[in-house]
């Protein structure tokens, strides 16, 4: 961060602090906040503003966006990067919001060359150095405790994306240990796949069997939205991100 970033955002925080009444109701609306320190909170807030002015929200396809719904988008954001600072989203700038899902076309060759296309839904998506992209009716139902969490998912894809391409591998702190990570992650992402197709239930959403990308960002929804479930399921994995995010959701 420049000396200037600092100042400038010091005024930002002493001249238009998220407001008492805005603040009190977007914490009410996430039951997952709950679990936060008076002094966590403090900086939640701060962060969140500096967020709200730092970032440019694009509604398209005739949405429109009112203070309470940036701050709902913002305040979620800013919880992984709670204990990390908000320099960690400073090689992105825009949100853009659809109203709800949106389509994005897809095409793959398959081993004998055909080429396959087809449409696909998405409630979010993170472009590496580029927007990230939400469906408000995604958002919505966000932060409620229930594992699904678009914001986090797609903001632990923009943390991922810091060191290359969404890999399941974002950058660790100094005293982390790759081989710690890969010995936590590696079978955990093999025993969600086993269970994937051989039909059995899964612990966590069978989305994360995708790719080891998918599955850093599924289980980090899982880490601040249902971290019990988590830790009964990949104790290893839960002890790996409580040092990436610098956070105990479970105390
Ligand atoms: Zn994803």
């Amino acid at each position: 961060m420049w000396p200037f970033d600092g100042w400038r955002r010091k005024r930002i925080l002493d001249e238009s602090l998220i407001g008492d009444a805005l603040w009190r109701r977007t914490l009410a609306d996430h039951p997952i906040l709950g679990r936060l320190r008076p002094g966590e909170r403090a900086r939640l807030r701060e962060l969140t503003t500096l967020f709200l002015h730092e970032k440019l929200f694009e509604p398209v396809r005739g949405l429109t966006l009112d203070d309470s719904m940036r701050a709902m988008i913002a305040v979620q954001a800013c919880l992984p990067i709670l204990n990390l600072g908000l320099d960690w989203y400073d090689d992105w700038r825009t949100v853009v919001v659809y109203p709800a899902q949106f389509v994005r076309p897809r095409a793959q060759f398959d081993g004998t060359g055909v080429m396959h296309e087809w449409q696909e839904m998405l409630g979010g998506e993170a472009w590496e150095r580029g927007p990230v992209i939400l469906s408000w009716a995604d958002v919505e139902a966000s932060g409620v405790g229930e594992g699904y969490n678009v914001v986090l998912h797609e903001m632990a894809h923009k943390l991922d994306m810091r060191n290359g391409d969404a890999d399941g591998f974002p950058p660790l702190h100094r005293g982390m240990q790759t081989r710690a990570w890969t010995d936590a992650f590696a079978p955990a992402y093999e025993d969600l796949n086993r269970r994937a197709e051989t039909g059995h239930d899964t612990p966590v959403d069978p989305y994360a069997a995708e790719s080891p990308a998918e599955f850093f960002a599924v289980v980090s929804e899982y880490f601040f939205e249902r971290p019990g479930v988590l830790m009964e399921a990949y104790p290893a994995v839960y002890r790996q991100l409580a040092e990436f995010y610098r956070q105990q959701p479970l105390g």
